[in-house]
Formats: structure tokens, C-alpha cells, sequence
């Protein structure tokens, strides 16, 4: 049976989201912002929380565990690098490590550079992948605790995923990420037709995601670093494409 998905906001700007097998019945939730919204969640899908995996340590991911962990007895796997900060970690997983949910099978891939231990979660039979705070629509995370070179490196192992895998972060930021990306690549075919789907989303108060890497790629200029024209558009031709990155990622947060 394919997996399902249930998709909401938490907090100001978080998405939470809900992981379902129907076959076992099991219920992960990614990450865990705060626990009413996705107590409300259960009860809109009538799903049973199983399991909680965690993406990264920051609190607007982590504050809501306890609640539930306590509530529903759930397990709660983590990134083994931070698996010391973060509430009531029952199994610690690195690169390579298998996670199952009812019989839905995901793959741990690491992608350091927001956080040193961050990681994101590729359901490869379901073509899903939940990427926390490294990757954003349009965007990515802050280099908070890694380097740029590291950071540029965990965003091309997620977009060397299949074309048709479907993306869901960790925030909707897509409006900003979006108007900041312009000013990067001001004649992107592919970015100007994400905004125009966007601004059609966010009309009807849709959420901007799911997006697809190979849509996603298209368009997101912290994915196209090494795009000579990318480069040549910010006036590095020729340059690394982790030092492009970098510039990007600088200019992003002086935006
Ligand atoms: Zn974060
Ligand atoms: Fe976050």
C-alpha cells in the first residue's frame, strides 16, 4: 500500500507532518514543533502516533516529543550526533541506517551544515523525502553550526535524488526564499513559473509544499551553485562551486 501524508502548520511557520502505512497502521510524525497541532492532526486523520523522527535538535522541532512520547509511547528515532539534546530518544541513526514505519521503509542520509547532526529521511519505495531545515522551497536552511562547503555538500546529495521525489521541509518560507532568489537569477524561466504557482498557493491559502527535487532544482538557486551562469550572474565565474554557494547563502541572510 502506498504511504500516506498529512501535511499542517505548527507554530508561526512550521509545517509538521504526519507519515501513515496503512497496511500496519503505523503513524510517524517528522519532527515534533509543538504537540496540539499534531494531537489535532491525529485526531482530524484518526492515525495513531508511532513514532516521531526528528530531523535535528532546534527546539521549534523538538518541543512537542515529550507531550507525546508521554501520551502515546511512541518511539522516538534521532540523529545519533545530537541524540544528547534532544527529549526521550528510544534509537540513534546515522547514514546508511534503515527506519521503518509499519512496513514503509525510509533511508538515513546526513546532511550536516545547519546543524551538525541534521539529517533527512528518503522514503525511497515512496518516493518521499523529509529534509527538515536543510532544505527549503526556493531556499535553504542557515549554516548555523557547519561550514558552507559542508552545507553546499548535503544540498547536492538531496538533489541527486530521483527527479520524482516529492520534498517536504521543515518551514514555509517559499514567499521571502522566492522574492531573495530573483535577485539571483533574474531571468529563470523555471523560477518565475514557481512564482506564479506560489502566489497561486499562497491565494488560496494552500501550502507551497511538497515540492519535487526535479522541479525544485530547476528553480532554487542554493541547488544551482555550480550552474556557470549562476555564477557569472553574481560575478564568480569560474569559481568553486561551494564558495558560490557561500556568497549566496551571505547575501540571503543580509536580504
Ligand atoms: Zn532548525
Ligand atoms: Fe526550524
Amino acid at each position: 500500500m502506498p504511504a500516506e501524508t498529512h501535511l499542517f502548520l505548527c507554530r508561526s511557520d512550521n509545517y509538521g507532518v504526519l507519515l501513515h502505512d496503512a497496511a500496519s497502521g503505523a503513524t510517524a510524525a517528522i519532527d515534533a514543533p509543538e504537540a496540539a497541532p499534531i494531537e489535532a492532526a491525529l485526531k482530524a486523520t484518526g492515525w495513531k502516533l508511532t513514532d516521531i523522527l526528528v530531523t535535528h535538535h532546534h527546539a521549534d522541532h523538538t518541543d512537542g516529543i515529550k507531550a507525546l512520547k508521554e501520551k502515546y509511547k511512541c518511539r522516538v528515532v534521532a540523529p545519533a550526533a545530537e541524540a544528547s539534546k534532544i527529549p526521550a530518544v528510544d534509537e540513534t541513526v546515522r547514514e546508511g541506517d534503515k527506519v521503518k514505519v509499519g512496513t514503509l521503509s525510509g533511508n538515513v542520509i546526513e546532511t550536516p551544515g545547519h546543524t551538525l547532526g541534521h539529517i533527512a529521511y528518503w522514503f525511497h519505495g515512496d518516493k518521499l523525502a523529509f529534509v527538515g531545515d536543510t532544505l527549503f522551497s526556493i531556499g535553504c536552511g542557515r549554516v548555523i553550526e557547519g561550514t558552507p562547503e559542508q552545507m553546499w555538500r548535503s544540498l547536492t546529495k538531496l538533489r541527486d535524488l530521483p527527479n520524482d521525489t516529492e520534498i517536504y521541509c521543515g518551514h514555509e518560507y517559499t514567499a521571502a526564499n522566492i522574492k531573495f532568489a530573483r535577485t539571483v537569477e533574474p531571468n529563470n524561466k523555471a523560477l518565475a513559473a514557481r512564482e506564479a504557482q506560489a502566489k497561486q498557493q499562497i491565494s488560496r491559502n494552500e501550502a507551497t509544499i511538497p515540492v519535487m527535487i526535479g522541479e525544485e532544482k530547476q528553480a532554487n538557486p542554493f541547488l544551482r551553485a555550480d550552474v556557470p551562469e549562476v555564477a557569472a550572474g553574481i560575478g564568480m565565474a569560474g569559481k568553486p562551486a561551494a564558495e558560490v554557494f557561500a556568497e549566496i547563502r551571505a547575501r540571503k541572510n543580509k536580504f
